[in-house]
């Protein structure tokens, strides 16, 4: 019984550090309030400035709001 919610324990840790691990990408651009999914989203189609891959907690942190199109 213990070992079994040792296990779960640390499946859980694995899970949480790899989901706030997780990559997205933003475009620097004035109008860029968004992060997206994937590079090749069509919001970042007409991005004006380089993408850039960041974290997903860096990218809340930066005030940015999940793309529209993919969220
Ligand atoms: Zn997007």
């Amino acid at each position: 019984m213990a070992k079994k919610s040792l296990l779960i324990g640390l499946l859980s840790v694995f899970l949480f550090s790899f989901s706030s691990q997780q990559e997205v990408y933003i475009c620097k651009g004035k109008s860029s309030k968004k992060y997206h999914k994937s590079n090749k989203c069509r919001g970042l189609s007409n991005c004006s400035t380089s993408i850039y891959k960041v974290s997903l907690n860096e990218a809340r942190n930066a005030g940015r709001t999940a793309c529209k199109i993919e969220y």
